[in-house]
């Protein structure tokens, strides 16, 4: 299987890489070929301008966006961690989806009738919290629906593996740990 991490966390000693080690381990440990896409380390422009939008409507890519639609291309998983920011993903991630996932690559129109282009993808959407589940007042799976999730099964991903671990920061590190060791189960079993 090929994995591709995508995560967005301005911090490398943040929970959110510890969970990406783990997802990384675990993936590896069972034979994955693992790629990954820090969009803080590799500076990823998340802004969408005039002079890109124009390039996007007449069906020319960037090159940096044509880098990251090969490693998607090229992926059978695509694996996305990040913290919950303002109940949706951190800006950089939200320009990811708004760069990359383009009209013709990630979904399509033939005969007036949306085709997902990624319906032969697994994904993992793995999302840290600080508020606990109480105070959300929702299901875990509802808690993504307007952003990250929408926006795959849009794009004919209907293979969605979600886990939210809920305020992190405020846990001891008994159960910092005991997320850790869910989540290598977790990847192991996508
Ligand atoms: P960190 O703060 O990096 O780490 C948490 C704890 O884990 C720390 O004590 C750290 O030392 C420890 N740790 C680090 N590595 C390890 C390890 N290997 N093993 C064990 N422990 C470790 N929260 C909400 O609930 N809803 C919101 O809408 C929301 N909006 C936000 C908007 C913004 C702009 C920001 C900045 C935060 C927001 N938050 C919100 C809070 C945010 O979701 C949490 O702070 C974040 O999810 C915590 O994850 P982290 O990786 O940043 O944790």
């Amino acid at each position: 299987m090929k994995s591709l991490i995508v995560f967005a966390h301005p911090n490398p000693k943040s929970f959110n890489y510890a969970l990406v080690a783990t997802v990384e381990k675990s993936l590896r440990a069972r034979g994955d070929e693992v790629r990954m896409r820090d969009l803080y380390k590799a500076n990823f422009n998340p802004i969408l301008d005039s002079q890109q939008l124009a390039e996007v409507q007449q069906g020319r890519v960037p090159d940096d966006v044509a880098l990251e639609q090969e490693q998607v291309s090229w992926a059978d998983n695509l694996i996305f961690i990040y913290p919950l920011w303002w109940f949706d993903r951190p800006a950089v991630l939200k320009g990811w989806f708004d760069r990359v996932f383009t009209n013709g690559f990630a979904f399509a129109y033939e005969d007036g009738q949306l085709q997902g282009q990624l319906s032969s993808k697994r994904v993992m959407l793995v999302i840290t919290t600080g508020g606990n589940q109480a105070d959300f007042g929702i299901e875990s799976d509802q808690l993504c629906t307007s952003g990250t999730r929408a926006t795959l099964s849009f794009c004919g991903v209907d293979q969605i593996l979600q886990k939210v671990f809920y305020a992190v920061p405020a846990v001891d590190d008994a159960a910092r740990q005991a997320m850790l060791l869910e989540l290598e189960g977790l990847a192991e079993s996508l």
